[in-house]
């Protein structure tokens, strides 16, 4: 993760679990490099205590607050397989969803419907 900060970039995380998250809350606009294009108001802990191995193997902990905690939530959803839009209202989501699919039409990595094989005829 390099979010521009002062720790030196990149930090290493290798199978982070997050062991304390603040009560305060932060919104801040989140988009994913994953669905470009696409932004969203999403709602976090303003910090959290992290624990990982460092790119030599040893266990470190960070207490981490503003954007680059939100950042180590975001990457972490990935790991768990959360997107960003999966914290928003299902409302939301499917107008960001139905934007990004009209925006990405005919172009790489355009999402195609595509109807499911009837069981047993695979
Ligand atoms: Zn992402």
């Amino acid at each position: 993760m390099d979010v521009g900060e002062d720790h030196p970039p990149p930090l290493v995380l290798i199978n982070p679990r997050i062991l304390e998250r603040s009560d305060e809350l932060e919104t801040a606009e989140e988009g994913c490099l994953s669905i470009p294009e696409i932004f969203g108001d999403v709602e976090r802990p303003l910090r959290v205590l992290v624990e990982a191995l460092d790119a030599q193997g040893k266990v470190f902990r960070a207490d981490v607050t503003g954007y680059k905690a939100r950042a180590v939530q975001h990457e972490i959803d990935h790991l768990d397989g959360v997107l960003f839009l999966d914290h928003l209202s299902a409302v939301k989501r499917a107008l960001l969803v139905a934007k990004w699919k009209k925006a990405r039409k005919g172009k790489k990595g355009h999402t195609k419907e595509v109807t499911p094989e009837p069981a047993g005829e695979l």
